[in-house]
């Protein structure tokens, strides 16, 4: 447990495209959290911008981050690396600030396994069906089906993993999924609700094909 000074931990993370880039952003917006600002290999999409949105770097500057130990987590996602450096994390988290992620599952583990002295908190986000998320990936990402494809490719993977974090969510009208997260983070309501788990349960079920 962190002491009463020291900020917390929440994670989100979704099937690509289900909109948790989106929700972290409301979160921090209108609460105390600071995003953490992830370092990725990718390129950067038309409206992202470097510092805000991640610090985009090059394969070998990502390497070197490795290699110096900089990284809290750090996994390979659609072909590309994404990691969450150390420094700005806990910089933040002792002087009293929560800090928000926005990352894989991957990263989820590698950050829970660490068994930090901070209170976590992970929240998993659904789309409401798969016809909604193709269209959410499909507009974000300026009609270029080959992301798309390679996107929806790994849903079913990654869908699996809701059941690994302390919340699940379905955000179908956003202002409501934002609602019931930030419920869930000052409550923790629904945590072990096992009617709740069902009705979630059943949703995947309906999304996989
Ligand atoms: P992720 O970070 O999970 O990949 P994003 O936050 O980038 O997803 O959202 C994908 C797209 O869907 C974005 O264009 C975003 O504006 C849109 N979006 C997010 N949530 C909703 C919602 N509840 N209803 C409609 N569109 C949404
Ligand atoms: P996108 O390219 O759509 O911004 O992100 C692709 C995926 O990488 C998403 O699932 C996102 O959460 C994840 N991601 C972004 N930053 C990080 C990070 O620092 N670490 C890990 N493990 N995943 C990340």
């Amino acid at each position: 447990m962190s002491g009463n000074n020291e900020g917390i931990i929440v994670v989100l993370s979704s099937p690509s495209g289900a909109g948790k880039t989106t929700l972290v952003k409301e979160i921090s917006r209108k609460n105390n959290y600071q995003i953490s600002i992830s370092h990725t290999t990718r390129k950067p999409r038309s409206i992202e911008k470097d510092g805000k949105d991640y610090y985009f770097v090059s394969d070998s500057e990502f390497k070197n981050l490795i290699d110096e130990d900089r990284f809290l987590e750090y996994a390979k996602v659609f072909q590309h690396y994404y990691g969450s450096s150390k420094d700005a994390v806990f910089k933040k988290l002792e002087s009293g600030q929560n800090v928000i992620f926005d990352i894989d599952w991957q990263g989820t583990e590698q950050i829970k396994k660490q068994k930090l002295n901070y209170r976590i908190l992970t929240i998993f986000i659904l789309p409401p069906s798969r016809d909604e998320l193709y269209k959410r990936l499909l507009n974000r990402d300026r009609n270029d089906e080959k992301i798309v494809k390679e996107r929806m490719a790994q849903f079913n993977e990654d869908v699996l993993h809701w059941k690994d974090y302390d919340f699940t969510v379905i955000n179908d009208d956003l202002e409501n999924c934002y609602k019931k997260i930030i419920k869930f983070i000052e409550s923790k309501n629904n945590e072990n609700d096992p009617d709740y788990q069902k009705l979630i349960s059943l949703h995947v079920n309906s999304l996989l094909n």
